[in-house]
């Protein structure tokens, strides 16, 4: 048996606003990675939800993980396991991170997609579909009880009159994470 059950139909379909604001993942990923400490305690930028397209699409969606993945998550699981993400830049050698994965369970191949410092842009194709698959879901399910905690928090501080005291700590967005990085350097 399988831990995970990677084939779904009907997957949600992020909006252009949502795709937009991955998309600032994929151009500041290495800001992100680099500052994760700074940001990882905060529940509103950890909980950002990511729309990175992991799937095989053969009518079925056949992911590495359910979109959307939660931000934090996501860069943890590649800082933690570099030996499943991280490549050498094939132009100057320094090690990248990729900022998304694509590929398929059914040859086995995984595509890291990655910015490097140097300018290089582009990925990087290894086997190893399902442990890297594995290694993210363990990753979400690890960070899950923290997310329902906060959902929890958000649900109890927005009922009743005081909601406009108490704003709820829902998600951010990348955008967000950006600016808040770029006033707190
Ligand atoms: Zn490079």
């Amino acid at each position: 048996m399988k831990k995970y059950d990677f084939l779904r139909k009907g997957a949600p379909r992020p909006s252009a606003g949502q795709l937009s604001d991955t998309k600032l993942f994929y151009r500041n990923c290495g800001l992100i990675y680099a500052r994760f400490d700074d940001w990882k305690d905060i529940d509103r930028f950890y909980f950002i939800p990511l729309w990175l397209e992991m799937y095989y699409s053969c009518g079925w969606a056949m992911e590495m993980a359910p979109d959307p993945v939660w931000l934090g998550s996501f860069v943890r699981c590649s800082l933690e396991h570099p030996e499943l993400f991280r490549y050498a830049c094939p132009g100057c050698g320094r090690p990248v991170l990729p900022f998304r994965y694509t590929g398929s369970p059914l040859s086995g191949h995984v595509i890291l997609e990655g910015n490097c410092a140097c300018g290089w842009r582009g990925f990087e194709s290894v086997s190893g579909w399902a442990v890297r698959a594995t290694a993210l879901r363990d990753r979400l399910a690890a960070d899950s009880p923290r997310q329902a905690a906060v959902c929890e928090r958000t649900a109890a501080t927005s009922a009743g009159p005081a909601a406009d005291r108490h704003r709820p700590a829902t998600a951010s967005t990348v955008r967000e994470l950006l600016a808040w990085l770029g006033a707190n350097r």
